[in-house]
């Protein structure tokens, strides 16, 4: 089996590519271009059960493995990596978080909806003055007898103008630094949150990211995810098992870069002969396979270790760092052996190039996964 997937995986890979083929691929230009949530891709998502892949049957899921899960985020990434990226932060982060850190009552409200693709989650932190440094962050949550009152502006929200169901990262108790943000489930619809307008933006371009602002927002005790000061775990659990999956989306787009490229070589004819039989076209493809080869590995090594039940950060942002800088420096290759067909708008290389470039920068950035490599193997 390729790298090792067992025959139950491969099946699932083969079903993702036919669905992505079938329902995600032609929808992928209009929806850059129109700069829309594909609402229709999500519903046959939703149908199809790929919304709950890693979520237990119990609750909606597929009770499938992390493994499973990335491998449907790669394959729907190669049509669409908008599609792609939501589809890994839906289960991958919130679904999961839900899963781990919420209560009965929580799992059944918002997860079962959530994992039945029946509404759309997000899951926000950063804030305009608090990006890599988490930790200046500055929305807060005050106790009002059985409640909390939150205020804060959230940045740069997945999903952010049409969650159903929001998990936020604020203070409850500043001076404790980490011990002192907790999480809160949000629905859409309470009193005090204001999604805004979608972002314009370079690529990615169907995935709609917002400003959240939470103005006098009151939730109950019940809709804390988790104990209060647990926030900041809730958080890294999460972006640790993003960041796997966004890697699986790298792999998707440089393994369409790959695929366009090689058509593109064989068929145009320079001098004479196809591009892919001059050998500086033929060493660009192979530079692109091998990368694409050790990203992959890089990957399913890291989803392996989570579904084993081992730590799993550092090769968490191992994966993510080669991969999506794998993705990024490929995709400009593969617009390079297009020549000039590949700089025009409709090119399906264009895209990818644009979509990569958000790879490297969100759920941390490449400096980021670096700090924290360096971290982990710098210290004895
Ligand atoms: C399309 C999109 C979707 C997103 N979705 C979400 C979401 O759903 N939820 C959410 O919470 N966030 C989301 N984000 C935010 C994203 O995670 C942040 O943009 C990212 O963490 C970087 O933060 P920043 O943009 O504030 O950059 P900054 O932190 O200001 O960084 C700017 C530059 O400085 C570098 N830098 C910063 N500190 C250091 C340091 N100590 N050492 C070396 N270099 C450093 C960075 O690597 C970067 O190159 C999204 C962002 C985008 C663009």
């Amino acid at each position: 089996m390729e790298l090792g997937f067992t025959p139950e995986q491969e099946l699932l890979r083969r079903n993702a590519r036919e669905f992505a083929a079938r329902h995600v691929a032609p929808l992928a230009a209009a929806v850059d271009e129109e700069a829309r949530h594909p609402a229709e891709v999500f519903a046959g998502l939703a149908e199809g059960g790929w919304l709950g892949i890693p979520i237990p049957v119990e609750y909606g899921g597929a009770g499938a493995d992390f493994v499973s899960h990335c491998i449907a985020v790669e394959e729907i990434s190669r049509a669409c990596s908008s599609t792609g990226f939501t589809l890994s932060f839906h289960a991958g982060i919130i679904g999961l978080a839900l899963l781990n850190h919420g209560t009965a009552r929580q799992r059944e409200e918002y997860l079962v909806p959530l994992a039945k693709g029946r509404h759309l989650g997000a899951f926000s932190l950063t804030e305009p003055g608090a990006g890599t440094d988490v930790m200046a962050i500055g929305a807060t949550a005050v106790r009002d007898g059985g409640d909390y009152v939150l205020n804060g502006v959230k940045t740069f929200v997945s999903n952010g103008p049409i969650a159903d169901t929001y998990i936020f990262f604020v203070w409850t108790d500043r001076a404790a630094r980490g011990r002192g943000m907790s999480a809160f489930i949000v629905p859409r619809g309470t009193p005090g949150l204001y999604p805004q307008e979608a972002m314009k933006k370079m690529g990615l371009r169907g995935s709609q990211t917002s400003e959240v602002i939470l103005k006098d927002c009151r939730v109950g005790e019940e809709n804390r995810l988790g104990a209060e000061g647990e926030g900041l775990a809730v958080a890294m659990a999460g972006f640790e098992r993003g960041r796997v999956g966004i890697a699986a989306q790298a792999c998707g787009i440089l393994g369409a870069a790959l695929e366009e490229s090689i058509r593109h070589a064989r068929d145009r004819v320079q001098f004479g002969r196809p591009i892919a039989s001059h050998q500086a076209v033929a060493w660009m493809l192979a530079d692109m396979a091998t990368d694409l080869e050790a990203a992959r590995h890089l990957t399913y090594h890291a989803a392996r270790l989570r579904d084993a039940g081992r730590p799993f950060a550092k090769e968490a942002s191992m994966a993510k760092l080669f991969a999506t800088e794998a993705a990024m420096r490929n995709t400009v290759k593969a617009v390079q052996i297009h020549g000039g067909y590949g700089y025009v708008k409709g090119a399906k290389v264009e895209r990818l190039m644009r979509d990569a470039k958000i790879a490297e920068i969100y759920e941390g950035t490449s400096e980021a996964q670096r700090m924290i490599i360096s971290g982990r193997v710098v210290r004895p």
